[in-house]
């Protein structure tokens, strides 16, 4: 049976979330993560394509972990824990990254990232501190990971209403550990200010892989300087003692904390409506890579890429804007003997190569859009930019003869 939302969060949001979260979680099983489904297995895909490093996967990525989540961390005995701890307190001795309300990433990290190319899932220079290239490429502080890790996978079972959910539950648990972690702060130690950094400007010791120096660490931290653990866990605590009252007071109640969590239910609620815009049109931003027996497909997701006929894409653009797509099939039907199934035209919108007019596919669809099966037949490959091939086409509709 699945779990509920709630069950797959870091447990110290457990008592503090509302109801919704007891609904069914969303269960994204095209992202394999125990056999990278980004990683070469011998797979065979058929174009030339960059894989993910197995000893990297997607966690090229630095997490900017909130107070109390470090502190929760710190707290937990658990033997599974112990190389995440062990990881943490070394990030903490080089006193990088570490201030009252996070432990974020070394700002040269961030400036890197920033400035790099196609170093996602590929460097092992941006790999995560956390992660254990020695055990299989697995998280370290899984149990405690932040909202970015929470969140993020290279393949949605649901299409771009699946991404749409992620991305809107991303934006609300960020918006959960600002407000917690700041609240976290003040109970803790009122004296405490969160120092203002530029993410982007580098200081020499951020060059050379150095902490900020004496004076500067003493301003962040004040009479916690040497006890920072001590500090970490003291907000964890805080965050424990917090009511759900009070959490919706701070967080559910605040203006953008509404707002986040208005748009997550909305995205829950979408992932299985069948309603498809009244107009189509083929995505006018789609990358396209064309391979011998077809061509190949990107559109919201630069990681699921898929292959499709090449006749199929062409009759795509036949669609016209001033028509509702019954009148356009009826007219493919009439004009060029052809029949779209409805299930293929609402499968191929809700993987965005099918869009509404004026919709921007690299946004979030308007929360009314279908979850629509996949049709027998078609299913979506490793692949990124359009560089990637699907492992199966088929026909696509029937020729009237
Ligand atoms: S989510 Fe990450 S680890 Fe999981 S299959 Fe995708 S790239 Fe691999
Ligand atoms: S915290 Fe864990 S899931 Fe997140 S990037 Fe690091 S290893 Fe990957």
């Amino acid at each position: 049976m699945a779990d509920s939302l709630r069950a797959k969060l870091p447990p110290v949001y457990a008592p503090l979330l509302g109801d919704f979260f007891d609904r069914q979680e969303v269960v994204e099983d095209r992202a394999t993560c125990e056999s990278c489904a980004m990683c070469d297995h011998g797979q065979g895909v058929g174009v030339a394509m960059e894989f993910f490093h197995p000893d990297a996967k997607c966690c090229t990525y630095y997490p900017q972990l909130p107070n109390y989540l470090v502190g929760a961390l710190l707290s937990d005995p658990a033997p599974e824990l112990e190389e995440g701890r062990r990881r943490l307190r070394e990030t903490l001795r080089t006193r990088i990254g570490a201030t009252p309300q996070w432990l974020a990433p070394p700002r040269k990290y961030t400036v890197l990232l920033a400035a790099s190319r196609g170093a996602f899932g590929r460097s092992k220079v941006m790999r995560c501190p956390y992660f254990d290239a020695e055990r299989g490429g697995t998280c370290t502080i899984w149990k405690y990971r932040e909202n970015v890790c929470n969140t993020y996978f290279c393949k949605y079972t649901k299409g771009k209403p699946g991404w749409d959910f992620w991305q809107s539950l991303k934006d609300y648990l960020g918006q959960v550990e600002i407000m917690l972690s700041n609240y976290a702060l003040k109970r803790v130690d009122p004296e405490l200010n969160e120092p203002q950094l530029s993410r982007l400007r580098l200081t020499v010791e951020d060059l050379e892989d150095r902490g900020p120096n004496d004076a500067d660490y003493a301003s962040y931290w004040g009479k916690w300087v040497g006890r920072e653990e001590e500090y970490y866990v003291a907000t964890f605590e805080a965050v424990k003692r917090l009511s759900r009252a009070e959490f919706v007071r701070n967080v559910d109640e605040s203006e953008e904390g509404r707002k986040r969590l208005a748009e997550v239910r909305a995205r829950w609620e979408a992932l299985d409506r069948r309603t498809v815009p009244p107009i189509l049109l083929k995505n006018p931003k789609l990358k396209t890579y064309p391979v011998d027996d077809g061509i190949v497909v990107t559109s919201y997701n630069p990681f699921d890429s898929f292959k499709m006929e090449r006749e199929l894409f062409d009759v795509l653009g036949l669609l016209r804007a001033g028509d509702t797509i019954e009148r356009n099939l009826a007219r493919l039907r009439e004009e060029h003997e052809v029949d779209l199934d409805p299930e293929l035209i609402a499968y191929l919108y809700t993987h965005g190569v099918l869009v509404a007019p004026g919709e921007d596919p690299s946004k979030p669809t308007p929360a009314v859009v279908s979850a629509a099966p996949t049709p027998a037949g078609i299913s979506a490959a490793p692949g990124e930019g359009g560089r990637a091939p699907s492992k199966v086409k088929r026909g696509f509709g029937k020729k009237r003869r």
